[in-house]
């Protein structure tokens, strides 16, 4: 098919589907083509692939779905032995590059297929799966964003250049005369309109955060003084840290995780400093 064909194609299965309405499989691959077996299902006629979950799944032990990431996890194909590379699963790891879009249906009973957008895939990580007789295998689990998410992330200004931005105005005004600030922020806006951000947030292991907690057992990691309060369950209030951190590609592990006071938290922060990060890197070797 020619580009201009292909548009018209994609356009064509876009409009087709309406978000949250209820189709067969007899249908979808009545009209696309498309084996209607396959969890991942391929149109010889359109350059789009049929994702499928059913609550099927879950029975095998597949924990598809939503996870706290804000991702879709899915299991790839293949009913025996390790998942490889193929058909399906192939398809679905170069759908980018091959120009295909993925349409993204949820399983209802037996019939009911409800479309759910449209998918993008991320990436994907070897995880071990059973097999139809429960036993083990390599499989392999694709990470997917949905495609409206994306388009509305990069509309988003980013919140953490906000900030850096209003940092940097602060450190530039900060040695004006006190007098010259205070007749300044009696012009300023009292009540700026809020801005919507992206940001993008971790989610950390709560059994992590709760071991390096008992861990400090009540004294902060690195000034090793006591937390400066108890929250209202009693517990001494101390904040989990990673050493290094999540964004700069450190795990959510115990041994780069540390509880630290707030205000050793901010210095640790803004400051970073090395003989600090060594410190730290002994205390969360115990
Ligand atoms: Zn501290
Ligand atoms: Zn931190």
């Amino acid at each position: 098919m020619d580009a201009k064909e292909k548009v018209s194609l994609l356009k064509q299965a876009r409009d087709y589907f309406r978000l949250g309405s209820c189709y067969t499989r007899a249908e979808i691959h009545g009209k696309f083509g498309g084996n209607a077996r396959s969890g991942f299902s391929i149109s010889k006629k359109y350059p789009v692939i049929f994702v499928f979950t059913s609550e099927e799944g879950k029975a095998y032990g597949y924990e598809d779905g939503w996870m706290g990431d804000n991702h879709l996890h899915i299991a790839g194909e293949g009913q025996r032995g390790d998942m490889k590379f193929t058909r399906g699963n192939k398809a679905i790891r170069d759908h980018v590059k091959d120009g295909r879009i993925l349409l993204y249906f949820q399983g209802v009973g037996e019939k009911k297929r409800i479309f759910s957008g449209e998918l993008r895939l991320v990436d994907y990580y070897p995880k071990p799966l059973p097999d139809k007789s429960g036993k083990l295998r390599e499989g392999i689990m694709f990470r997917f964003k949905k495609v409206e998410d994306i388009k509305l992330a990069k509309e988003l200004p980013d919140e953490e250049k906000i900030i850096s931005q209003e940092n940097r105005k602060e450190r530039e005004v900060y040695n004006l005369p006190i007098d010259e600030l205070k007749g300044r922020a009696a012009k300023a806006d009292p009540n700026p309109l809020p801005v919507e951000t992206k940001s993008r947030y971790y989610p950390r292991d709560p059994y992590v955060s709760a071991y390096v907690k008992q861990r400090a057992n009540g004294k902060c990691d690195l000034c090793g003084q006591d937390a400066p309060f108890k929250t209202k369950g009693g517990e001494p209030f101390l904040e989990s840290h990673h050493i290094v951190a999540r964004a700069d590609g450190g795990p959510d592990v115990i041994n780069n995780a540390v509880a630290l006071c707030p205000n050793c938290h901010k210095k640790m922060h803004h400051l970073k400093l090395e003989e600090d990060k060594q410190i730290l890197r002994e205390k969360a070797k115990e």
